[in-house]
């Protein structure tokens, strides 16, 4: 999960690292408010997950409280690489006498930790790294032994940080590892980290991602995560401990396991050509246990989405066998049908692997409405886009 820069800040904050003062504002007026509360110069800043914001425009410094409710109004609404601007971070102004650029992140190749340092920060760093490599440092981190304040200051030596600069740079480096390690971060970014005039460094900006998989010990990081922007299917399904990701196709496709469920799309995606460009409408894996229960959600969920024309189930039998599979599809239909949300949509149903003449017979015995069987996964995936193009019409 990635942060808003202002709650990278305040996490930043909570590590007693150096940040400028700042107020979330929705409105220009909000931002008004924040500004007079600020007192000063402010500027203001567009609250989206991507970078690049001060080249698009979404970064404006601003005289009074009046301007910052100008910039605000010019900001806010703004779409900067895809992403729509619905909140802005005022923040007093620093004076910057020089920009530096410093992040931690996973270095999975190496399998250890990398800390990334230059002095040539800002917006250009990119460019820096392209043209003058030799400028950007890059010194692995031990797990084992992390980083205490005088391997930060041989970070920041490395990065070519002028001597005033070091020992504050330092102080912040060490601190931002604490954060990285105790949060479950797998990356922070600070660029600009700046040397301000009156001489403290502080981190101008904050990018953070926190490591998903650490959910489980990190029970905080819930209240971070920006419901607003979420699929509300997506949403849906993860609150039954569905592994489901929404596409734009309209064939919907339920397999077992993660590694089949992703050939399929592959496969849906080529046999949908032909067909008017049909594609999968989703990524759905219902995992070993294929019960009932887990088939009606995985169902349900497909059929809520109204893009979809047709839906793909395809599954290997292995531990769960295919007659336990097709019990489950029997009764996920019975399931719905009570519900008064009966599967509306034509299913093409390919089984193989343990016990999958089994599985076929008990579909077929079953003759499910809109249900077809089809052996090989290539003919079940032509099937399932052909229904999804005829059911465009
Ligand atoms: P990004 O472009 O998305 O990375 O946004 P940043 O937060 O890094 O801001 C972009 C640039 O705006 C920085 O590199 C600074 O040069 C400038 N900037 C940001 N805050 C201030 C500030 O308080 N004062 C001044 N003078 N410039 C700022
Ligand atoms: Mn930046």
């Amino acid at each position: 999960m990635d942060l808003f820069e202002h709650q990278a800040k305040d996490l930043f904050a909570a590590y007693g690292i150096p940040v400028p003062r700042g107020i979330v504002a929705h409105t220009p007026e909000e931002a008004r408010g924040a500004a007079e509360q600020l007192t000063g110069r402010v500027v203001v800043k567009a609250q989206v997950k991507t970078g690049g914001r001060g080249k698009a425009g979404g970064v404006k410094l601003a005289d009074d409280a009046a301007d910052a409710a100008k910039k605000a109004t010019e900001i806010l609404g703004m779409d900067i690489k895809g992403h729509t601007v619905h909140k802005v971070l005022v923040e007093e102004a620093s004076a910057i006498a020089e920009e530096y650029y410093f992040s931690f992140l996973l270095d999975r190749a190496n399998r250890d930790f990398l800390a990334i340092c230059s002095a040539s920060g800002g917006m250009d760093i990119e460019e820096v790294a392209h043209t003058a490599p030799e400028k950007v440092a890059k010194v692995s981190i031990s797990p084992l032994t992390g980083v205490d304040r005088t391997k930060a200051k041989e970070i920041a030596q490395a990065g070519g940080l002028p001597a005033r600069a070091l020992e504050g740079a330092a102080e912040l480096i060490e601190k931002l590892w604490c954060a990285f390690v105790d949060e479950d971060a797998t990356l922070v970014e600070v660029n600009p980290m700046i040397l301000a005039a009156d001489g403290q460094v502080k981190a101008l900006d904050g990018k953070v991602t926190l490591d998903d998989n650490a959910a489980f010990r990190q029970p905080d990081h819930e209240a971070l995560a920006d419901k607003s922007a979420e699929d509300p299917l997506e949403a849906a399904a993860k609150a039954r401990d569905l592994n489901y990701v929404k596409l734009d196709g309209s064939v919907g496709i339920i397999g077992n396991g993660a590694g089949l469920v992703m050939s399929t799309l592959d496969v849906v995606a080529y046999a949908g050509e032909p067909f008017g460009g049909q594609r999968p409408a989703n990524f759905l894996d219902i995992g070993g246990g294929a019960s009932a229960e887990v088939m009606a959600a995985g169902l349900e969920i497909i059929l809520s989405d109204p893009s979809v024309r047709s839906i793909f189930v395809n599954v290997f039998g292995g531990i769960t066998a295919c007659d336990a599979v097709a019990n489950g599809v029997v009764a996920a239909f019975r399931l719905l049908e009570e519900r008064g949300e009966a599967v509306s949509r034509p299913l093409v149903v390919r089984l193989d692997g343990n016990n999958a003449a089994l599985g076929r017979q008990i579909l077929a015995d079953a003759n499910l409405a809109g249900v077809e069987l089809v052996d090989t996964m290539d003919d079940a995936a032509r099937r399932a886009a052909e229904l999804a193009a005829v059911g465009v019409s």
